[in-house]
């Protein structure tokens, strides 16, 4: 039976006097809280109006995404459950903690005031009130705790000294400190108040009531020990209020704000250069001083909580070059008018290491941007001419033929050379698909093969497909993303027109960076077109009985999902499902789908060398995979003896990275392109006459 007389006085034992001091303090903290964050959002006012679609429109279906991300725990989660459940515990601690506080505030000066002898907090409501706010307590201390034990153990030497810095200590240990005060306040209340049976429904606070009582302190002692925690407790959750706006602890309201306000497709569509807002007076491009960074980027800074995730994640960190998007970010909160950014607080080598992959922009629990940031930076490099001889070729070379292996224009699809059956022009007679097959796949010696295949599949299967011969160009992903946007711009007008000019109904391609740019960023250039990846269509073709099985693959292998298929484009089962369609069987890496390893080429880094990189990204992927596949490969290993993708530039980087990797490694792992096992499963004819 739950008491009907079960309640509580609000200040207890403390007088008039200490109400008094104590709402003049809590007035003034409040005043700080808002001074703080008006400073703040000054700030963030006076950021460059940002370019492309206004990040408020549809504010609250926006807000209730964020509100589920956080309140279910899977911003954090992702990736990470340990840290997702011991968030999930503090943000519900906190929350309800916070909302306990609100009604003993209302029940004291509001109902108290209005009603003199009524009470909210009475009764079962009181019980069950006491009872949630104990357990509430109780997870909002254990997530803490959690959370620092996971810092402590493995996560530093990992993420290094930014993530371990003594200053992220300040905010979890203010919280532990508050909630664990607050059990001991209402431990001293109950021993003072004689424990009353219905306290026990605050098992925590009960339980130290009892153990102070066990102790020898009487309930006197406990009145005025009462007093001092009382205030102490109040101090501290005051200076709590206060502090939070000036300190690094702001993200635990700006990260909500700013995962509200991420884009969907932040990194996938770049905005063009002056395209919404004016550029400054003196015409530079992209972002080269403090004074270039927009709103956006300065609550993306002030968002994130160092947790360290993308510096994990990036494989230009795992390489050993200078960049880590987690430092990037932590130096461009530092503004300093008319400092140099691109070049200067960043040096250009850390930002010509991206390569574009993602996996930062995946990671991030709170929605921060690195991708867009870094690409703007290089632009101003690009402006200014600083940039990698590789680089500088590749400009030149796109520039003047259309594709980055400096080759004619009118040579591109040589690689039809030897296809039995021609394959129709787009340009003059109508089609089905169009295959827009990208630079790697028709130039490169090694993915020309996989480009012949896909032609001769696609035959096999009766696709009525064409391609654009010499009317196509590079689609300009790359080139974006290292910066030229001008080029890029020249590119896509060029493409577009080509398109325009051709009879079809939709895309294939082969090249996943191809496919994201013709996804996302070709509709802003006037081509908005439905677009594939090949192991799309190659599944449908396998679903719809179009291309057949003969002799199954049999072959245990594992899959590399490029970070522009999966991470950019989503396409994440399509190729699985064709290796199962062929009978092989999968073995995973352990970063697999859009947790997936870059294997180096993004962003432009495939033109550029690797001085001064400890090791390359394809080859600590390379170890990853031979780790599945045994000491001895082929020669009968359980693991897996190929290994399998589905870009050109992977076929190019891993075939090369499994020479690299020496102690026979390509003997033990075949760098094979989908294609190639679909061929052979199909029985494609003259498979062997065209391998010999
Ligand atoms: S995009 Fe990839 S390489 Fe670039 S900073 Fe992010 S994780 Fe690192
Ligand atoms: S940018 Fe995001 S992922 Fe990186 S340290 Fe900050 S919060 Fe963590």
């Amino acid at each position: 039976m739950t008491d009907a007389t079960a309640t509580r006085a609000v200040f207890g034992d403390l007088g008039q006097a200490d109400e008094l001091v104590f709402y003049v303090l809590a007035l003034l903290a409040v005043i700080v809280f808002l001074a703080g964050s008006g400073l703040r959002l000054r700030t963030y006012l006076r950021g460059r109006r940002e370019p492309g679609p206004s990040r408020l429109a549809g504010l609250p279906g926006r807000l209730a995404r964020a509100g589920v991300a956080i309140a279910s725990g899977r911003a954090v989660g992702r990736g990470d459950r340990f840290a997702g459940i011991a968030h999930l515990a503090v943000v519900w601690g906190f929350v309800v903690l916070f909302m306990g506080t609100v009604i003993l505030t209302v029940d004291a000066d509001v109902v108290g005031v209005l009603a003199p002898g009524a009470r909210i907090l009475s009764g079962p409501f009181y019980v069950g009130y006491s009872l949630v706010l104990d357990v509430l307590g109780l997870a909002l201390a254990g997530g803490l705790v959690a959370i620092g034990w996971g810092r402590l153990r493995d996560r530093q030497p990992a993420l290094g000294t930014r993530t371990a810095d003594t200053a992220v200590w300040i905010l979890p240990v203010w919280l532990l400190a508050l909630a664990i005060g607050g059990f001991v306040v209402e431990a001293a209340r109950i021993a003072a108040d004689g424990y009353p049976s219905f306290e026990n429904a605050s098992p925590v606070g009960w339980l130290i009531a009892r153990a102070m009582g066990a102790a020898g302190v009487t309930a006197s002692d406990a009145a005025r020990l009462h007093w001092w925690l009382w205030w102490a407790h109040a101090l501290a959750a005051l200076g709590f209020v206060a502090y939070l706006p000036w300190s690094r602890a702001v993200h635990l309201v700006t990260a909500g704000v700013n995962l509200a306000l991420r884009s969907p497709d932040a990194g996938r569509r770049l905005t063009g250069v002056g395209t919404a807002a004016p550029l400054p007076d003196d015409g530079h491009m992209g972002l080269r001083d403090f004074s270039d960074l927009t709103w956006k980027h300065l609550l993306d800074f002030d968002a994130c909580t160092r947790c360290g995730r993308c510096h994990a994640a990036c494989p230009a960190t795992a390489t050993g070059s200078p960049l880590s998007p987690r430092d990037l970010v932590l130096d461009l909160r530092r503004p300093a008018e008319g400092g140099l950014i691109a070049g200067g607080v960043i040096s250009a080598e850390a930002l010509w290491s991206c390569t574009s992959c993602l996996a930062c922009v995946e990671a991030c629990p709170v929605g921060v941007e690195h991708v867009p940031t870094i690409v703007e930076m290089r632009r101003s490099l690009v402006d200014r001419g600083a940039v990698d001889p590789g680089l500088g070729t590749a400009f030149h070379n796109l520039a003047r033929h259309g594709n980055s292996f400096g080759r004619p224009a009118r040579t591109r699809a040589s690689w039809t050379a030897g296809l039995k059956t021609p394959i129709r022009d787009a340009r003059r007679e109508a089609v089905d698909w169009l295959w827009f097959v990208g630079d790697f796949a028709s130039y490169d010696e090694r993915a020309k093969h996989a480009t012949q295949l896909v032609a001769r599949v696609f035959q096999t299967a009766g696709l009525d497909f064409g391609i654009l011969y010499d009317g196509e160009r590079s689609a300009g992903n790359d080139i974006r993303r290292a910066g030229e946007e001008g080029l890029f711009e020249t590119l896509a007008e060029h493409n577009v027109k080509e398109l325009a000019g051709a009879r079809f109904r939709r895309i294939v391609t082969t090249d996943p960076h191809t496919l994201n740019t013709l996804r996302f960023e070709y509709p802003d250039h006037g081509a908005a077109h439905e677009v594939r990846h090949y192991s799309q269509l190659l599944s449908e073709l396998f679903r719809d009985g179009r291309l057949q099985t003969r002799r199954p693959s049999g072959r245990i292998v594992t899959y590399h999902d490029p970070c522009f298929l999966a991470r950019y484009s989503d396409v994440i089962e399509a190729p699985r499902e064709v290796l199962a369609a062929v009978g092989a069987t999968l073995v995973e890496m352990p970063r697999n789908r859009t947790a997936t390893f870059c294997c180096g080429a993004g962003g432009g880094r495939i033109w550029m060398d690797d001085v001064g990189v400890r090791q390359r990204p394809a080859d600590l992927r390379m170890r990853e995979a031979l780790a599945l596949a045994g000491p001895t490969g082929a020669a009968g290993a359980a693991g897996p003896t190929e290994f399998v993708t589905a870009c050109p530039k992977d076929l190019a980087m891993f075939t090369a990275a499994a020479s690299w990797a020496g102690a026979g490694a390509s003997s033990r792992l075949a760098v094979r392109d989908l294609v190639e096992l679909v061929a052979e499963a199909i029985e494609l004819p003259g498979l062997a006459e065209a391998r010999a």
